[in-house]
């Protein structure tokens, strides 16, 4: 679910304790049942603003399945109740699993202490690109694992946009899951998982969990601590951060939570999108569209490639996070048009009668392939390649972007393979059956 600033703090691993209350979270232990004993609960698999996602055993079908549980209070169910239409005409139009869009099995309400919760039965997927790009140290992917990723994303979203008419609304690499867990054996599947089928004896109701949450906190401290030392080592020159090896990590993967997507044409929301991802029609309130999750995207797809947000606005003294933005975005991409610079419900808030902005004066140019050579040292070719397929994404004229099914077409999406590259070649091209393009 959108939440305005992105909740991407390295140090922000776990959802807040004080939110298992009256209307919040439901509290689950390994081995609780759902839906009438069909779901039993294994382990955690992440959390959002609204829920927690469990990795569940299906007994129906034997099978794995991630089960997300809404939290209680009135506005979350009714949130809820949208994602799962939402999902349902996605399911529906797709019966062969194959848009890059998460599939919605089943769902139901499950009545707890905190409240009643609708829960959603989805397929089980692996880890967020957010975790992916701490993984590797945002240290950036290589461009043919990028290009993997920027496919599935785009053929995802070109399914919503020109086939259901679907804006997400809140496409970053949080809300953009692996096909399969990073790690192997975090794997159900590849593990040879054997379900837990009852809850394992010994665990004490409210006691099993506090203590859960006081012994994670304690280890989240000490590693934190750990973190500190060795990067104060490594700043030193001793131990730098190892390179970690990617191979073998299957780069598909599917675009989530539709907890605040919306039809194109039903829009109830003015403010959409986590601030870093937020296009500029968002933030000057001139109406948006799909082309607004094409700049989440782009945004996105530069993250991967380099490891750094794209734009990472701050308020200052004197201006808001919203003119910093504005002027973050124009240094790259060159000065706004005036008349889209005034074209906005908030323009007079940011900009004069010139599209200047009124408190951001003097703005330092640095243009996207410049700023990939010189910062990134990513070699020239590749850089002006790669600045070729995002710049028409960032366009500041909505309508001026290319849409998702434009974007397949790219050139930059072809893969090229060197004489060295030979290994790829054949994961790459298996990767392609398995997107059928
Ligand atoms: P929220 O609406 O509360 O933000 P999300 O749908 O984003 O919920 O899910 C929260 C987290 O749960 C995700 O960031 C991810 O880590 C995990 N998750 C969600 N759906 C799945 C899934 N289908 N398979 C595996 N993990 C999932
Ligand atoms: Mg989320």
């Amino acid at each position: 679910m959108s939440c305005s600033s992105s909740s991407g703090s390295e140090e922000e691993e776990e959802e807040e304790f004080e939110s298992y209350r009256k209307g919040g979270y439901h509290a689950v232990r390994v081995g609780d049942s759902f839906n009438g004993g069909r779901y039993i609960a294994q382990r955690k698999l992440g959390w959002g603003q609204f829920s927690t996602v469990w990795l569940a055993y299906d007994i129906q079908t034997s099978g794995f399945v991630a089960l997300k549980i809404q939290k209680s209070a009135p506005q979350f169910a009714q949130a809820a109740l949208h994602e799962i239409e939402v999902l349902s005409a996605i399911a529906d139009g797709d019966s062969s699993n194959s848009k890059c869009v998460v599939q919605l099995i089943d769902h139901f309400k499950h009545m707890g202490p905190n409240g009643q919760h609708l829960c959603m039965v989805l397929e089980c997927l692996g880890d967020s690109l957010l975790r992916l790009i701490r993984y590797n140290h945002h240290k950036g992917l290589d461009f043919n694992k990028v290009r993997e990723i920027c496919k599935c994303i785009l053929i995802g979203l070109d399914y919503l946009h020109r086939e259901l008419n679907i804006l997400h609304t809140d496409l970053k690499p949080e809300n953009i899951l692996l096909v399969s867990p990073i790690d192997p054996s975090k794997d159900p599947i590849r593990s040879k998982l054997t379900p837990i089928l009852e809850r394992p004896e010994g665990i004490n109701l409210n006691g099993g969990i506090t203590m859960n949450f006081i012994e994670k906190k304690l280890k989240r401290r000490a590693k934190r601590v750990v973190a500190r030392i060795s990067e104060r080592r490594a700043s030193m020159g001793q131990n730098p951060k190892p390179q970690r090896s990617l191979d073998g990590i299957n780069m598909r993967c599917k675009v989530v939570d539709f907890g605040s997507a919306c039809w194109a044409d039903q829009q109830f929301m003015e403010e959409i999108q986590t601030r870093q991802y937020r296009a500029p029609e968002v933030i000057l309130r001139s109406g948006y569209s799909a082309s607004a999750d094409m700049w989440s995207f782009a945004c996105t797809a530069f993250e991967l490639a380099t490891g750094d947000m794209l734009f990472a606005p701050k308020g200052g003294q004197g201006f808001s996070e919203d003119e910093d933005h504005l002027a973050l975005m124009q240094e790259l991409l060159g000065k706004m048009p005036k008349k889209i610079a005034n074209g906005g419900v908030r323009s007079k808030d940011y900009f004069d009668r010139y599209g200047d902005l009124k408190r951001i004066r003097r703005l330092k140019y640095w243009s996207l392939d410049r700023l990939l050579v010189e910062k990134y040292n990513f070699p020239e070719t590749e850089a002006r390649e790669f600045a070729s397929f995002l710049c028409p994404i960032l366009d500041f004229a909505p309508e001026k972007r290319p849409t998702a099914q434009q974007c397949l077409q790219h050139s930059w999406l072809k893969p090229v393979f060197t004489m060295h590259d030979n290994s790829n070649k054949d994961k790459l091209s298996v990767g392609m059956k398995n997107l059928q393009i």
